[in-house]
């Protein structure tokens, strides 16, 4: 029942409505957010704009396979877990889904607390792969300070600046995860919350902006690096 504290986000992939439904209710009945797609063409485009913790994926839809869903998910630089379903009791199957990038294996007909045990395995795993190193309030790199919880700073030019509670969000994240690439995802999932959807450009402006205070070369830039297709990486 709901008394474990969930606020993950499912996205539950799958032809077959009752089960689809079925699965809908039971996840939610545990705490999660659940979105549904009944085809990989319509999960894609969810994938694309939206933020999940886990995707619990059919191998066996019309117009695209479970396994090609994955593989395309993948192939974009998503490492959202993913949690296979599939009819056929086929080894082969689920070492080609594991090989295409899947994290777990469930055949069906399948038990639901066992469902529910592995979802939440998975949530929890990535969770903790993504909780930062901790980060005093106060931060200097370079000759430059950020003070996350005043929101401001002191950049390249010694002066003084006010952050947005966003930038000062953005900035934190980043820091965080000093010398790590951290995805449009994650900060879509962690600056803006759940589900809103800034484009790329939105993001890509925070970190001109970043550039203009901090670095001494906004266009060779040495701290604030953008991945393209990929994230944003911040390097003292
Ligand atoms: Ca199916």
């Amino acid at each position: 029942m709901a008394n474990k504290e969930k606020t993950a986000s499912l996205l539950v992939v799958e032809d077959e409505e009752s089960l689809r439904e079925g699965l809908k209710l039971n996840l939610e009945l545990e705490g999660y957010e659940v979105t549904t797609a009944e085809n990989g063409p319509a999960a894609l485009k969810m994938v694309k704009n939206e933020y999940f913790d886990l995707i619990i994926l059919d191998i066996m839809l019309p117009e695209m396979d479970g396994i090609t869903v994955c593989e395309t998910i993948r192939m974009q630089h998503n490492d959202v877990p993913i949690l296979f379903l599939s009819a056929r009791n086929n080894s082969a199957d689920r070492v080609l889904g594991l090989k295409k990038g899947g994290d777990d294996y469930l055949t069906k007909p399948f038990n639901l607390e066992e469902l529910l045990l592995r979802v939440d395995k998975l949530v929890v795993k990535n969770k903790k792969m993504k909780a930062p190193q901790s980060v005093s309030d106060v931060y200097q790199f370079d000759g430059c300070i950020i003070d996350f919880a005043a929101h401001e700073c002191k950049g390249k030019d010694g002066q003084m600046q006010e952050l947005s509670k966003k930038e000062a969000a953005l900035l934190k994240l980043l820091v965080e995860h000093e010398g790590e690439v951290v995805s449009r995802e994650q900060i879509l999932q962690i600056v803006w919350g759940y589900n809103v959807y800034p484009t790329t450009r939105t993001i890509d402006n925070f970190i001109l902006n970043f550039r203009k205070y901090f670095e001494e070369d906004s266009r060779n830039p040495k701290h604030f690096h953008s991945i393209r297709g990929i994230g944003y990486k911040f390097t003292a």
